[in-house]
């Protein structure tokens, strides 16, 4: 038998008469560039996450960096940043030219500790960006809390977490402005590049939609300078059909998720996810931890089983980073998790046998 990571081929296949109706429609329409299909879209995504406002953009880097931009944000700001969560969110920081300023992560949910944030908030600091890493909803509300004490900006990073929640509130609606991604992997992914906004505030949402396409509203003059990130009609066609499933495929992942929990539990020195009482996980990524993280990799790719290191280098000790200083134990846990993390097969569509395969196999390791 053999499990891929992620079979992304088969998750867009089962989809093939829609996703072809999709395309054909956008095909006859003839118009390829901010139309119906990106309108629709639009107003689609910003019911699921109960926001007045979603604006389409090219990418998720670009949806934090726009974020940051219409916040005025830029040199000689700080922002608040994980130190533990994929290097984009520190990317989108440092290209407005402000500075990210990591905060460590709780060790059980690896998202970031919001009792450590308080005291990295200096004069300079302008905004907090939680990230809902591997599908699970940041300390969304008392990040809201200090924000508001502080009168910072949050930006949430809900890249990985479409469909979760934080005390039954969606991800992607708790920050002043929030963005997210529909890279292929995600949980809503496109069949290319995507990203969005979302936002109750018009005035931002309005700013978005101005800077992600020239500076313009009305075609040829140019109120700010503004970038080219915007939507394609065809993958905003795709995600509209795409999203109608998403609530049942992140059931599914749940189910999978828990399926895990029960079958590896008290296996060797195996940690599991925990999920925080007050937040869902929409398991974007079922991420394990052991001490004999790099055998238990190579043991499940000799049988065939694929997984993946999300992350293995930390940003702060990323050579993109060099210029920040950081140097190996200044944020021990992120480091940690980079030491020990596995994340194993899960996605609709895997099978139980395939499933039952990949427990056999870590159970096997640790006898
Ligand atoms: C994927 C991801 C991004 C960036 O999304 P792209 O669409 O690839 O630019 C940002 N933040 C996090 C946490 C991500 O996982």
């Amino acid at each position: 038998m053999q499990v891929s990571y992620l079979d992304l081929k088969q998750l867009n296949i089962s989809k093939e008469e829609v996703l072809k109706k999709a395309f054909e429609n956008v095909l006859k329409s003839g118009w390829f560039i901010l139309g119906e299909a990106v309108d629709k879209f639009e107003k689609e995504f910003s019911l699921f996450t109960q926001t007045k406002y979603c604006i389409g953009v090219a990418n998720g880097l670009d949806a934090l960096i726009l974020s940051l931009k219409v916040l005025n944000i830029g040199e000689g700001d700080e922002v608040i940043v994980p130190s533990n969560t994929y290097i984009a969110t520190w990317l989108a920081v440092s290209y407005v030219g402000a500075t990210p300023i990591p905060v460590e992560p709780n060790i059980y949910t690896y998202n970031i500790n919001t009792a450590l944030i308080e005291e990295k908030i200096s004069h300079k600091t302008k905004a907090i960006i939680p990230v809902n890493l591997y599908g699970q909803a940041a300390e969304l509300e008392d990040i809201r809390n200090i924000a508001i004490k502080y009168n910072l900006y949050v930006i949430e990073d809900n890249a990985q977490s479409q469909g979760a929640s934080y005390k039954d509130k969606p991800t992607g609606s708790w920050g002043d402005i929030n963005a997210t991604s529909f890279y292929p992997g995600k949980n809503l992914g496109a069949l290319g590049d995507g990203g969005a906004v979302t936002t109750d505030n018009e005035e931002l949402s309005q700013k978005i939609r101005v800077v992600r396409n020239y500076g313009s509203q009305k075609k040829y003059y140019n109120e700010i300078k503004g970038v080219n990130s915007r939507l394609d009609e065809l993958q905003a066609a795709f995600l509209s059909e795409k999203l109608k499933y998403l609530s049942a495929e992140n059931e599914e992942r749940v189910r999978l998720a828990k399926v895990y929990d029960e079958e590896l539990k008290n296996v060797g020195d195996l940690i599991l996810p925990q999920i925080s009482c007050n937040a869902t996980s929409v398991y974007h990524i079922y991420l394990v931890r052991t001490k004999q993280r790099d055998e238990l990799q190579n043991h499940l790719t000799n049988r065939n089983i694929g997984t993946v290191i999300h992350y293995p280098i930390p940003p702060h000790l990323q050579e993109a980073y060099q210029e920040l200083g950081y140097k190996r134990g200044d944020f021990p846990l992120a480091e940690e998790i980079a030491e020990t993390c596995l994340s194993i097969p899960l996605y609709p569509g895997l099978s139980a046998e395939q499933q039952g395969f990949v427990i056999e196999a870590i159970r096997q390791f640790f006898n």
